[in-house]
């Protein structure tokens, strides 16, 4: 039924079957002004806590929109317990960053200064519209968290300990990411990826000790930042998460 329903969205209410929602402004804007809604007219709709749902518009206000949802089409899918550390790189790079890994799926983004980041500041409330507008549109139901940006030693140091640290070490030659990848015991993967002027030597050094970091190759070229999230990103899901064994995350509470 869903299948020609174009218009997507993310509402912040925990959503049921029966129940009315009014819409927040933007969204308003957006149905009655850029897509011309007319009442009855069909929209899918989804929580970060349920999972998706039809509705219909019920009516049209000036300033809101009132939707009854109709029927649920399905639970909410929680990827795999992977988090990615990245350094905040040129607007439109890390957009693409963002954006690809969201679509991808992972739990977390935890965006980090390290010694040789140079876009110091980014807007974490921009990046949250950003992953949100992603997932309306890759037909996810599971919203990943953005943390504030961070130094970098604070970040690893605040990593829970179960945790293990996939570091991409541009100055590896070998160990390939897949070798790796499978020889990690732990659910719970954390990638790191370091901004475009690489990993200075003291962070490179500080890493390699703590016993739950594991550095990998992603080969023997130099890839962009954001190529080398995608990528680790990728081979995670391919070789132990997602795409690898099919396992609804219910239980987790973001
Ligand atoms: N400007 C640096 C490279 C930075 S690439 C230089 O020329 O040395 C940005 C980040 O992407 C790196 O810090 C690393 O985390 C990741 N990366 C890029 N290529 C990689 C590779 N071949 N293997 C592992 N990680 C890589």
């Amino acid at each position: 039924m869903n299948k020609n329903i174009s218009i997507r969205l993310f509402c912040e209410d925990t959503l049921g079957v029966g129940g009315e929602i009014i819409l927040e402004k933007d969204q308003t804007h957006y149905l009655k002004n850029v897509m011309r809604c007319k009442i009855n007219d069909r929209v899918i709709v989804f929580d970060n806590t349920t999972g998706e749902y039809v509705a219909k518009i019920i009516n049209i206000h000036k300033k809101f929109v009132n939707i009854q949802i109709l029927e649920k089409t399905k639970p909410r899918y929680v990827p795999g317990d992977v988090w990615l550390i990245f350094c905040p790189l040129k607007k439109t790079r890390t957009d693409f960053l963002i954006e690809k890994c969201t679509e991808l799926g992972l739990r977390k983004f935890l965006p980090t200064l390290s010694d040789k980041t140079q876009t110091k500041k980014i807007s974490v409330d921009r990046l949250k519209k950003n992953i949100v507008e992603a997932v309306e549109q890759c037909g996810g139901t599971f919203i990943p968290e953005i943390t504030p940006v961070s130094p970098l030693s604070k970040v690893i140091e605040e990593l829970p300990e179960d945790r293990m640290i996939i570091f991409c070490d541009e100055s590896l030659e070998n160990k390939n990411i897949s070798e790796s990848l499978l020889s990690v015991n732990s659910e719970k993967v954390t990638l790191l990826v370091g901004p475009e002027g690489g990993f200075s030597d003291s962070e490179r050094n500080l890493l390699r000790t703590k016993r739950n970091v594991l550095p990998v190759s992603l080969g023997n070229r130099i890839l962009r930042a954001e190529t080398a999230a995608v990528i680790a990103l990728t081979m995670w899901h391919g070789l132990v998460g997602d795409w690898h064994k099919r396992v609804d995350h219910q239980n987790y509470e973001s």
